[in-house]
């Protein structure tokens, strides 16, 4: 007799989601998480819709996948919006997302961005500096114009992450504390204390921790760990209302209703193995508020009151999403770039795939043959 219809291993955004869904279907379901370094628990609470052009900096062979993904992050974010509906509120605003240039070069490269979000779907914009000053006048002097993405946002993912778990456990989700070790296609699942779990099905959300245990099904998935930087600033009044990136450099800016002001866009952290969390560089908390300070200069006054850093995960730029073939009783479940924007959509997606229900989108193309050996 299965313990549960459906195990969910990884109790990040996106396996706490796939969860839901399930249990909102009537499944029995078993949720077992490791505990560590969740990017979840880490994450800036970006809602990031437009091509960030740190990735495209950073992995300029996996920018395409990512592109051709635009329409989910699209998605994502109503999901998002329908989830605070019911069970917020978790801070949602969707004011925009602006992406900086100090330059034209910068500005050049923002143009050519656009050109092709737009053709993705994507409701974007370019915007001079007189434009700005209307829109955003506590910029830098030096900023030339911007790039408007109106569909980003941002959310409290405290607040989100107690919501979404609360309401798991209010549908009778069962959390268990384990590290998967080894999985079967039958959809068996053994933890590193001994103990053995069987459902009928399986979601893996398993983020960085996936490829591992999906090696045993021949494929190659190449989820990594990356250990990221944030810092959190102490309040100040309301004036931010969109989400900042910038056109060249690493950074994400945005005020929480708190009035703080929370800081990061991908500094590196210090990895320290396996099961510990990351260390923070100084170099990059440094080098993150100083970029801060230059491009809104009126925060320049404000004291970081935490600082952290959390493990990201990457694969190939495009989400991860679909049965594992030969083995259909198992899905696999892990977002692409900003997977906290794209957790809760792949995540209920995965748990409609996984019980045969109708798909609030379609998985085809996110589906795992492409790891095939
Ligand atoms: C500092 C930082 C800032 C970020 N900011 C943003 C942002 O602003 N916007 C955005 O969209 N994205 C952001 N991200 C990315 C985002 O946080 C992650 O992509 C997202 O949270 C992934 O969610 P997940 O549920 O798929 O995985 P995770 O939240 O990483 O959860 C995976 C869980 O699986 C568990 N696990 C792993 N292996 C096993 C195993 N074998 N057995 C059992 N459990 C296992 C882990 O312990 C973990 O709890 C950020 C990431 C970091 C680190």
């Amino acid at each position: 007799m299965p313990a549960a219809d459906l195990l969910v291993i990884g109790g990040g955004i996106t396996g706490t989601a796939a969860a839901i869904r399930a249990a909102e279907a009537g499944a029995r379901v078993r949720l077992i998480d490791a505990g560590v370094n969740a990017g979840s628990d880490a994450n800036a609470g970006s809602l990031h819709v437009q091509l960030q052009s740190r990735f495209i900096r950073l992995f300029p062979e996996q920018a395409p996948n990512v592109e051709a993904s635009l329409p989910l992050y699209l998605a994502a974010v109503r999901e998002w919006e329908r989830l605070e509906a019911l069970w917020g509120p978790f801070d949602l605003v969707r004011k925009g997302g602006l992406m900086l240039a100090e330059g034209e070069e910068q500005l050049r490269f923002l143009e050519g961005k656009a050109r092709r979000e737009a053709a993705r779907g994507l409701a974007v914009e370019l915007l001079d500096r007189a434009a700005l000053d209307r829109l955003a006048p506590w910029l830098g002097p030096q900023i030339v114009g911007a790039e408007l993405c109106r569909d980003e946002g941002k959310l409290d993912p405290l607040a989100a992450n107690a919501r979404l778990k609360a309401r798991a456990a209010a549908l009778g989700v069962e959390r268990v504390a384990g590290r998967v070790v080894a999985l079967t296609a039958a959809a068996e699942a053994a933890t590193a204390d001994g103990a053995r779990h069987r459902a009928d099905r399986a979601v893996v959300a398993a983020a960085w921790g996936t490829g591992a245990l999906l090696a045993a099904f021949g494929l190659a998935v190449p989820t990594r760990a990356e250990p990221l930087h944030m810092n959190i600033t102490e309040p100040a009044g309301p004036a931010i209302g969109h989400l900042v990136q910038h056109a060249e450099r690493s950074i994400t800016l945005k005020q929480f209703g708190t009035g703080q002001i929370v800081i990061g866009g991908g500094w590196p952290a210090e990895a320290r193995g396996p099961g510990r969390v990351p260390g923070v560089r100084a170099a990059s908390l440094l080098g993150n508020v100083a970029l801060a300070a230059r491009l809104v200069p009126a925060i320049g006054g404000l004291r970081v009151i935490r600082t952290w850093a959390g493990m990201n995960t990457t694969a190939d730029g495009k989400t991860i999403l679909g049965p594992v073939p030969g083995a259909p009783a198992v899905t696999v479940a892990v977002p692409g770039d900003a997977g906290y924007t794209l957790g809760p959509l792949v995540g209920r997606i995965a748990a409609e795939v996984a019980l045969g229900l109708p798909a609030t989108e379609d998985p085809a193309p996110y589906g795992l043959a492409r790891f095939s050996a």
